[in-house]
């Protein structure tokens, strides 16, 4: 297959926009794709701090070379979790993406901070699938680290495939609360609550996995051992056999379900948000939940 801009040999077919590019015109779409949503979105400028969450996988650490890359004043956000043989992995690769394209990335170890990791955890919380308070403490720490740092915005690499498979979860539950707070920008509703926001929503995992390829990222390519048989996969399956039969479904239900829920469905919910009493940070309770994780240890 020939590149559409320039006849060169492609390196990338796109069959949802019927486009197949060479290596130069498939970055600089896929980089262009980015500042558009960004722009259109109003997520931030060049004038903002923006805080990267990276995991060290190709999604993330794709989002910080392209910010990197364009000028943004832009840092990364790593929790270590301290998940064995594949967190020493993920910390080797986020420390060569560091050095190797001068970029800044705090690490903050669950471990060393607060005695615990997510191991320990999980096996006091037997019940409990580990993705449901993994979630919980990767969300509050990656606020507290970026906002402590100097963010003013907080930038996660969910992707089109992540995007579509949490919106097709929310659907076949109608779970109307959970469909208004979906999201590709989150406002800050608290001084210490940054705004949150997914430049990468519009791009495959494919085109993210191309990207970090072709640009010469060593991303880790394992997801987290501990999620393995996690309902998402279904869901993300589910959703690329659509899409092999018809290219672009992935996208339109995702367009479409930002238009509708932007004419249809009512702006979440103001809820009442005090400080902590053990941390500050703002919750509806008394004591915040990752308080309450680590407390109950
Ligand atoms: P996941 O929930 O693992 O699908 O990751 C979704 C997004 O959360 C990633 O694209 C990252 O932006 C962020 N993220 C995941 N794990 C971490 C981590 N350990 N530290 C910081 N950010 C993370
Ligand atoms: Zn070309
Ligand atoms: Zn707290």
């Amino acid at each position: 297959m020939r590149c559409k801009i320039c006849e060169a040999d492609a390196v990338v077919h796109l069959p949802q926009h019927n486009l197949a590019l060479c290596e130069k015109h498939f970055i600089a779409r896929h980089r262009k794709v980015v500042l558009d949503t960004i722009r259109k979105f109003k997520m931030f400028t060049l004038d903002d701090r923006v805080a990267v969450a990276v995991s060290g996988g190709k999604d993330s650490l794709g989002l910080l070379h392209i910010l990197k890359s364009e000028n943004f004043d832009v840092f990364g956000v790593f929790i270590d979790l301290g998940l064995g043989e594949f967190q020493e992995r993920v910390n080797q690769a986020v420390q060569r993406f560091s050095d190797e394209f001068h970029v800044d990335i705090v690490r903050y170890s669950l471990k060393e901070h607060h005695g615990v990791d997510l191991p320990e955890i999980a096996k006091r919380r037997r019940k409990q699938s580990p993705c449901s308070f993994c979630g919980t403490i990767k969300r509050y720490l990656m606020n507290k680290i970026a906002l402590e740092n100097g963010a003013r915005v907080l930038a996660t690499g969910h992707n089109l495939n992540d995007e579509t498979a949490f919106l097709l979860a929310n659907a076949l539950r109608w779970d109307s609360e959970y469909l208004s707070r979906q999201s590709i920008v989150l406002q800050s509703t608290h001084p210490k609550l940054l705004k949150k926001v997914k430049p990468l929503a519009f791009l495959t995992e494919k085109e993210t996995a191309a990207y970090a390829f072709l640009t010469g990222i060593d991303f880790v390519r394992e997801s987290c051992p501990f999620s393995k048989g996690a309902r998402l996969f279904a869901l993300k399956r589910t959703m690329t056999q659509l899409e092999a039969r018809s290219p672009g479904t992935k996208l339109r239900f995702y367009r479409e379900f930002l238009s509708f829920k932007r004419d249809h469905l009512p702006e979440p919910g103001s809820v009442q948000l005090n400080g902590c009493e053990i941390c500050g940070y703002p919750t509806t309770a008394r004591v915040c939940a990752f308080c309450r994780i680590t407390q109950s240890l």
